[in-house]
């Protein structure tokens, strides 16, 4: 049994060689297990920009991984072995099982997964899974009414191309901002009405050329300097949704927006927001997004890191913007 340690709290920009140490444990056996546990055999586990976040002591929505524990993170298996009445060996399940090829676990900690037409495991921790159900809900709470102006960060990202698909089932104009040139011709490919690379010189300028009438929702995906430019370009009573920073995760002195007065002159709102808030309605969100998935509505795209000794790597790839839609570690075959 493979497993993945966090060994070392880094400051700034982490480095995967000192910040993990790989182990091998023996695979556990029926009687390291309590009752109601299960053993999961982990088949993908999701690489998220929310790791990074993790590592540091400070306040934050969840409680931050310990020096030596398995590295957190949200995987999909199948049950290999089970104590547990309710779950069964050959069941598929999602949840926090961490950085590890095996995990023992509470069966009431893991979400069972049933096949839905079109659909892959996959997804259970891709559309079906944290980061579709952050676009479904991050975007939707803030009721996007048909011809608002929607601008999305990180738009090539797992979440980003969700939002902007969403956005676009929903009757609003879609502007994508995304970091290279490729990105952003796949964000045309989507439907996405508007893409721009932040890369280019001119991008502050394009912007304000692509939002006549303003910005009405942007999500924010990286903060920095991308969710200044957009403070400038707020709408009248707009909304911004704080769904991530990604920018600001490696600072060691993170940066807020310096045009936050906008707010005040526009009477804009600005809100911050958790997915795991919202466990209790996926199964709402999940209906909508296979729906539109079999209409072909929203598509999806993987970037699949192969065997989880290379996950540290993978993940401070995602910092340097090397992924495509949702970012993977295969773990074991299926
Ligand atoms: P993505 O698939 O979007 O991958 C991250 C992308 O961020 C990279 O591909 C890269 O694309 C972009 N990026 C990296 N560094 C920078 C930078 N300095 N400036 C601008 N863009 C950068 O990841 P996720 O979809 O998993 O996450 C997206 C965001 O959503 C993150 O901020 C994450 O923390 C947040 N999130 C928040 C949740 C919540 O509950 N609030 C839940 C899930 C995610 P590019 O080439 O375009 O630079």
């Amino acid at each position: 049994n493979t497993q993945i340690l966090f060994s070392k709290r880094p400051i700034g920009i982490f480095d995967p060689k000192e910040t993990f140490t790989i182990v091998k444990t023996p695979i556990p056996t029926l009687g390291d297990l309590k009752d109601g546990q299960i053993l999961v055999k982990i088949y993908y586990l999701s690489l998220d920009p929310a790791m990074r976040g993790w590592m540091n002591t400070t306040r934050s929505y969840i409680k931050p991984v310990e020096i030596n524990e398995v590295m957190r993170g949200q995987a999909v298996g199948e049950i290999v072995l089970s104590k547990n009445p309710k779950l069964k060996v050959g069941d598929k399940v999602q949840g926090l099982l961490g950085w590890q090829e095996y995990a023992i676990i509470d069966g009431q900690d893991v979400r069972k997964i049933t096949p839905l037409p079109g659909a892959s495991i996959r997804d259970y921790v891709g559309i079906f899974g944290g980061t579709g159900m952050t676009a479904y809900f991050g975007l939707l709470d803030g009721k996007p009414k048909p011809g608002d102006t929607v601008v999305v960060s990180g738009a090539a990202g797992a979440t980003g191309s969700i939002v902007g698909q969403i956005a676009k089932i929903k009757g609003a104009r879609v502007i994508g901002i995304a970091g290279s040139e490729d990105k952003c011709k796949w964000l045309l490919n989507l439907g996405f009405d508007v893409a721009l690379n932040y890369r280019d010189p001119k991008f502050a300028e394009k912007l304000a050329k692509a939002t006549p009438n303003y910005i009405d929702i942007y999500f924010d995906n990286v903060g920095g300097d991308i969710l200044d430019h957009c403070l400038k370009r707020i709408a009248k009573n707009g909304r911004i949704v704080l769904c991530g920073a990604i920018s600001q995760y490696n600072e060691k002195q993170p940066k807020g927006p310096a045009f936050y007065t906008a707010l005040i002159t526009q009477r804009a709102k600005m809100e911050g927001f958790i997915i795991f808030d919202y466990a209790q309605k996926f199964p709402i969100a999940i209906k909508d997004m296979s729906k539109w998935l079999q209409e072909g509505k929203i598509k999806r795209r993987e970037f699949i890191i192969d065997g989880l000794e290379n996950a540290p790597n993978g993940l401070l790839k995602l910092f340097n913007g090397f992924n495509t839609g949702k970012m993977l570690v295969k773990v074991n075959d299926e």
